[in-house]
């Protein structure tokens, strides 16, 4: 039934996620508020409203009406977000290739969203280990019907058009080069990078540590690093049935994409323009292989960035997507909250 829903919807799923207010990082300085309504009952509308004075000195109101598969309000849990994926989630131990992305401004909850905060059990746990979690239960209920799954781990963050394997020791040893293969059986492989066998679902809170480590080691400036690059955890699994000799393999890919924040032109110069357009490129590649799947395109660009070339397996033919747009409910993000909401407003029409 999911696959009939989704098929009669469209390949591409849309969530807004609206972060609250007040974070452990805002000063109270910063909180003007948006001033956001949720229409309807099914949590479908989103709709941004603020006062204009006309020339005549009349008031009216300017509002800026978005509709997705989805709206999230500030007080959404982590839980009530990760029930709407939990299907998504399922079809790649049923064989399925799945994309779930995080897009939106830095700042606007996209690692909240896909990771949770570091350290993070229970509530606050992030769509990577409840996915986790999930798929190793599932596994687990499925070993009494004669199935048995191995479930592989891999998390890479693709900075500047390169690579960087955030389970291994590039950090280190930076000499390390990263070449992304697609074999003859629709295998996507990268060279030389760590692949970790998921024996427990425990071990993923180990993954993320070492890849938030990682992420630091060699970055003087963290943050501007982690809003200016990807970060793509994929997880593989590969079923087989000892009684019916049936086969299954899947991949769960979750992606915390670049801030999606246009960067001043102006003051970027030499290596930091470079990265620029670097960013805007692959995020504006991604829309381009999205638009050209949903126009049932002859030529899928692909090949116009790392992110799309190591997706490839995973976006059009059998494969499922998903993209949330994270958005803040400040004031001062409200120019780059429209923007984020009507890319994400594209991508659902496909
Ligand atoms: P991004 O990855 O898009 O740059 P973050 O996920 O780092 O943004 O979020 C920015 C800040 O807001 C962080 O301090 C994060 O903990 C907080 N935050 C984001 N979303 C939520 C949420 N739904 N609930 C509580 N705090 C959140
Ligand atoms: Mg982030």
């Amino acid at each position: 039934l999911h696959n009939t829903i989704q098929e009669l919807k469209g390949n591409i799923r849309v969530f807004c996620r609206v972060r609250p207010a007040t974070t452990s990082k805002t000063t109270k300085s910063e909180s003007t508020v948006a001033l956001i309504k949720y229409p309807d009952q099914e949590g479908r509308e989103i709709e941004f409203a603020h006062a204009t004075e006309s020339a005549t000195g009349n008031q009216t109101e300017k509002r800026y009406p978005f509709t997705f598969d989805k709206v999230f309000q500030p007080s959404s849990k982590q839980e009530d977000v990760f029930e709407e994926i939990s299907q998504l989630v399922q079809s790649a131990l049923d064989g399925y290739n799945v994309c779930i992305f995080a897009y939106g401004q830095t700042g606007s909850g996209k690692t909240h969203t896909m990771e949770g905060p570091l350290n993070a059990s229970g509530e606050s746990m992030g769509m990577i280990p409840r996915s986790v979690l999930q798929i190793y239960q599932n596994a687990k209920a499925l070993e009494e019907k004669g199935w048995k799954y191995t479930m592989e781990g891999q998390y890479v963050e693709i900075y500047n058009e390169t690579i960087i394997d955030l389970l291994g020791n590039d950090g280190i040893d930076s000499s390390k080069k990263h070449e992304i293969r697609h074999g003859p059986n629709g295998k996507t492989t990268i060279t030389d990078v760590t692949t970790e066998i998921l024996t427990s679902p425990q071990r993923v809170a180990t993954l993320l540590k070492k890849a938030a480590h990682n992420r630091t080691v060699g970055s003087t400036q963290m943050n501007e690093r982690s809003s200016r690059s990807h970060c793509v955890f994929t997880l593989r699994l590969a079923g087989k049935n000892s009684i019916t000799d049936e086969s299954s393999e899947g991949v769960l890919n979750l992606i915390d994409l670049a801030g999606s924040e246009r960067l001043s032109q102006s003051g970027a110069t030499g290596d930091r323009l470079r990265e620029t357009q670097a960013i805007n490129k692959s995020l504006s590649c991604l829309g381009d292989v999205i638009y050209a799947i949903s126009n049932k395109d002859q030529h899928i660009p692909y090949r116009n960035s790392k992110l799309t070339y190591l997706l490839q397996n995973s976006l059009g033919g059998n494969s499922k997507t998903l993209m949330f747009v994270n958005v803040s409910p400040l004031m001062s993000n409200f120019n780059e909250t429209l923007c984020s909401l009507r890319f994400a407003t594209k991508v659902n029409a496909c």
